[in-house]
């Protein structure tokens, strides 16, 4: 197995990061917070403005109906490693481009090794598709288990889409996360 860097020195390497070009609109970079022991990472897509403000992943809107989804799931904010797959924020919260994915993803794979989580939880269509490496869009893969290399894969819908779509999505996002718990406490039994 490669070589595990201590996430606070990653942390430290990715403040002075200017892989793209997006390092120059940012107030802060926001890396990533959480156990750096994690049995379960989350991933989603970019910082939004709060983000960006606060140097933390999942602050703003969409992060407060994620934390209060990780609750359904049986876990808390402190239990997970939360991160993105871009470190700053895209302008207008635009959609990240392929080749700032290219430049920044080198981050997230050495917080993934670091970390050495049993689950990766994507967030939204991006976090899915790079993690899975397919064209399938999370609708199709969420709430189900997938394996890729030796990490469980579990994609759910992003938050900020279920509040957008109250009715239709946030009841299933609610139910994927309550099967996440399940899913958990199994593996905790038989693992
Ligand atoms: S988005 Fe990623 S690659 Fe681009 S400057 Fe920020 S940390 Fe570096």
């Amino acid at each position: 197995m490669a070589e595990q860097i201590p996430l606070q020195d990653l942390q430290a390497s990715a403040q002075s990061c200017r892989r793209c070009p997006l390092w120059e609109g940012r107030t802060n970079l926001v890396f990533g917070v959480g156990d750096a022991n994690a049995r379960v990472l989350v991933v989603g897509e970019a910082p939004g403005a709060d983000e960006d403000a606060q140097g933390e992943p999942f602050v703003g809107r969409s992060g407060q109906l994620l934390t209060q989804m990780l609750g359904v799931a049986g876990l808390s904010r402190d239990q997970v490693y939360i991160a993105n797959i871009l470190k700053c924020r895209p302008p207008g919260n635009r959609n990240p481009l392929p080749e700032e994915i290219e430049a920044c993803t080198p981050w997230l794979r050495e917080q993934t090794r670091s970390i050495d989580p049993e689950y990766i939880v994507t967030v939204g269509n991006f976090a899915t598709q790079f993690i899975l490496k397919t064209d399938m869009g999370v609708t199709k893969l969420r709430g189900r288990i997938h394996q890729a290399g030796r990490f469980k894969v579990y994609p759910v819908f992003h938050p900020a889409y279920a509040l957008r779509n109250r009715n239709s999505v946030l009841p299933q996002l609610e139910q994927d996360f309550r099967l996440l718990g399940e899913l958990l406490s199994q593996d905790s039994v038989t693992g």
